[in-house]
Parts: structure tokens; sequence; C-alpha cells
């Protein structure tokens, strides 16, 4: 199994839309692993999730046939995560596509911002709203929708993915996990676990986590068990307002057996 990370950063990639600061223009001056846009991940090319901004250029940079999706996976609604209206191209008239809907899961919210784009009226998409811990099955994976605490005013949700024998732990944009997502996670096997780190430095880590939570988490995952051997720990989402280019998060993280995302790279389990 291949899994693609797509984009890397947080709301407003790095370098960031109208940002002057020192993170963004080094970032600009450097390229490379510092070029990160929106954040998404593809899976075997039949299961992404997110449809954020960069999506269409996510398809132009990395060749992707995006009608090969079958299965769409939506975190929560933020701008970030979700840009409804691309979907839109995907209707009769406007693109010439396989006869069949892509299936798009997620909570209410997400759910229905797509509905209000696409309407129900049309057979490219088919929506379905989950619910955290109520376990249900895609045509490429079994997943558990977890709890985030990400954003109060809405359910915003993790997913616990299990496929073609693997299992996959996508946690973004999480905070540090409530109690029951703890509790999920406690007997569980990971081949993979893709963790947020917008915050950086802060002493924040509620709605998003800091590097001090990441480490933590990575801590909590062995003293449980929940990393297979062989398993991989990645950390993503970052925010230019962390001020931290590539080398400083690989300096923070790799000691700790953290692979730092960067837009594009791929992970195989
Ligand atoms: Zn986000
Ligand atoms: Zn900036
Ligand atoms: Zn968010």
């Amino acid at each position: 199994m291949q899994v693609r990370l797509l984009g890397t950063a947080a709301a407003e990639g790095i370098p960031s839309l109208f940002c002057r600061c020192e993170t963004c223009k080094q970032a600009l001056a450097l390229g490379g692993k510092n070029i990160r846009t929106r954040t998404s991940v593809m899976i075997d090319e039949t299961l992404k999730i997110d449809f954020p901004p960069d999506t269409y250029f996510h398809m132009i940079r990395d060749g992707l046939d995006l009608d090969l999706v079958q299965d769409l996976l939506i975190t929560h609604s933020h701008s970030d995560h979700l840009l409804a209206d691309d979907l839109y191209m995907r209707l009769p008239g406007y693109a010439q596509t396989e006869d069949r809907p892509i299936h798009v899961y997620g909570h209410d919210l997400p759910i229905s911002k797509c509905i209000s784009v696409v309407g129900l009226e049309q057979q490219k998409f088919e929506f379905h709203i989950v619910r955290p811990f109520v376990p249900f099955e895609m045509q490429t994976a079994k997943v558990v929708p977890l709890l985030a605490d990400h954003d109060p005013m809405e359910t915003c949700l993790l997913y616990y993915i299990e496929k073609d024998g693997k299992t996959i732990f996508y946690g973004h944009d999480s905070g540090w996990f409530p109690d029951e997502t703890w509790d999920f996670l406690k007997d569980k096997k990971l081949d993979l676990a893709i963790l947020e780190c917008t915050t950086g430095r802060s002493k924040y880590r509620r709605n998003h986590m800091n590097v001090d939570s990441v480490l933590e988490t990575k801590a909590w995952f062995e003293a449980n068990g929940v990393l297979k051997p062989g398993s991989q720990v990645a950390v993503t989402h970052f925010s230019h307002n962390a001020h931290l280019l590539h080398e400083d998060l690989t300096a923070i993280f790799e000691p700790h057996g953290i692979q730092v995302a960067y837009d594009g790279m791929t992970i195989n389990l």
C-alpha cells in the first residue's frame, strides 16, 4: 500500500498567502521540502482523505488521476480540508468521468457543505454521514471515526483505517485527543500514525498539537504497544507561524523516530 502526502501545511500554506514573515521568505527562497500546500493524503489512488483548495495543483504536480478515487473521507469542514465548490467540476457538462459515484464520508457539517454545492439529484457523488466511534465499511477500507479536540463548534473527526491488512491512524486536525480517542487507540496495533504539529514550540495543545504533544503521543503509543514492529510515525500540517523550516523540524523529530512529512512524500506499508 502506498500513502502519498499531497500537502503538509496548515490553512495558510507555506509560504503563506499575504505573509511577509521571515519563515515564509526563507521557505520561498529555499524551495524544495519547505514549500507546503494544504493537507491531504492519497492512499493507493483510490482512497483520498480531505479535498483542500490545492487539490487541483496536487493533480497536476503528481500526475494524479482523480477519477480513480472511489472513497473520499473528510475530516472536518475547515477551508484547508474541504473546498466543496471544486466537487462541482465532476458533474456532467464539466468533466468526462467514469459513470459511477465517488462515495464521500464525513460528519454532518462537511457533508452538508458538499450537498449545498452539488445537490443530491446527481449520480457523481454519494454522501454518507458518519458518527464518532461508529465503524463503517467503504469500497476501499474499513474505518472508525474518532473524536478530535479541534473546533468546539464542529464535530471534527480523526480516522482509524484498516486496508489490505494494514492499519493507519489519521490524526488531524486533532489537538490533544479526547479521552474516548485515547481509550479507543489503547488496544490497537498501527502500521502508520500520521499526527499534526501545527503550533510548533508554542505551549498550546488544545485545538492543534505542538511539538511536545506529538512527542508525548509517540511515547504513549510505544508505552501502550500501539505501534507494530516496523511501524512508521509521520508528522504533518505545519504552520508558518511556528517558524520552523523543514531542517528545524527534522532536527526535532527524527531523533525520536518520527518522519517529517513533505509535499509529495510517499510511505510504503
Ligand atoms: Zn487544518
Ligand atoms: Zn509567514
Ligand atoms: Zn481545522
